[in-house]
């Protein structure tokens, strides 16, 4: 469907959601509306992903981060959410080794005992998730520890770390174009007919009785402004959301 199109849904239609902002946010909050049934619109002003989106370092991480402060939970989420990135878009996604040098002593950040067994935890928060690849090829290479030798084998860098004890290898998903990902939400979401155009900008909300009703867009192309309605608008502005 060409932007003319598109346009004039926009212009015409009453939407059951209006999502403004075509960045990874917008596009999965447009993929899943469209998905659910609910009738979408979506605008971006600039290129789709252009902005936060791109500038990703691009890891779909499994959430250790969230181990010291002890939130499991959100170790797991991660963890799925990882399996269901494999499993959506093999074509984007890739294990990648990463490398957690640890210390001789008994530092709880940086020994080597902490992060065996914080390893063990997250191997725990994420029983059974590599059940949800029903490829055998796209799961996850098991991680291991380097001694010392090893580790300085394969990153000599390393050599600059006092007191070095080793390293531990673990397995992430990174996606080489955070842009093409963003695009391919997008596409999916028109492809279950939701109306999505870009360089268009919301410059106002569209108020009734106290209710948002969607916005007035400008289209930056042309100058010409119009406005989209919607039972419900989501703005996913990124970094430059206004209230
Ligand atoms: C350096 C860096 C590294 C990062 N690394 C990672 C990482 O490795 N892994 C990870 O998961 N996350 C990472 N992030 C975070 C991730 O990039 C952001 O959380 C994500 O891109 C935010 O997406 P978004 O859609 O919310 O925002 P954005 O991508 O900013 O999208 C918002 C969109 O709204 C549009 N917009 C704004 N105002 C309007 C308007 N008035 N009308 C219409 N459209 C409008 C903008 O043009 C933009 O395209 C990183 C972020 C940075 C900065």
């Amino acid at each position: 469907m060409q932007r003319q199109e598109h346009l004039q849904r926009l212009k015409e239609q009453q939407f059951d959601i209006l999502v403004i902002g075509g960045g990874i946010t917008g596009a999965c909050i447009a993929h899943d509306a469209a998905l659910r049934g609910f009738s979408v619109a979506l605008i971006e002003r600039r290129d789709f992903g252009g902005f936060t989106s791109s500038a990703s370092s691009k890891l779909l991480h499994g959430g250790i981060r969230y181990l010291p402060k002890g939130q499991v939970w959100k170790v797991r989420e991660s963890g799925r959410e990882q399996m269901i990135f494999q499993r959506l878009a093999p074509h984007l996604v890739r294990w990648r080794p990463f490398l957690i040098p640890t210390e001789h002593g008994l530092s709880l950040t940086k020994g080597a005992w902490a992060l065996k067994i914080a390893m063990k935890i997250y191997g725990l928060c994420h029983f059974g998730l590599k059940n949800l690849l029903d490829n055998p090829a796209r799961q996850p290479p098991q991680g291991e520890f380097f001694d010392v030798e090893a580790a300085l084998d394969v990153a000599p860098q390393l050599s600059s770390v006092d007191r070095l004890s080793g390293a531990q290898v673990l397995f992430e998903s990174h996606m080489h174009s955070s842009e093409r990902m963003t695009l391919g939400f997008l596409k999916t979401a028109v492809s279950n007919g939701a109306a999505i155009a870009n360089y268009l900008e919301a410059e106002q909300y569209l108020t009734a009785q106290g209710r948002i009703e969607g916005v007035a867009v400008r289209d930056t192309l042309t100058d010409e402004q119009f406005s989209v309605r919607a039972r419900l608008t989501i703005n996913s502005a990124g970094p430059a959301t206004q209230a």
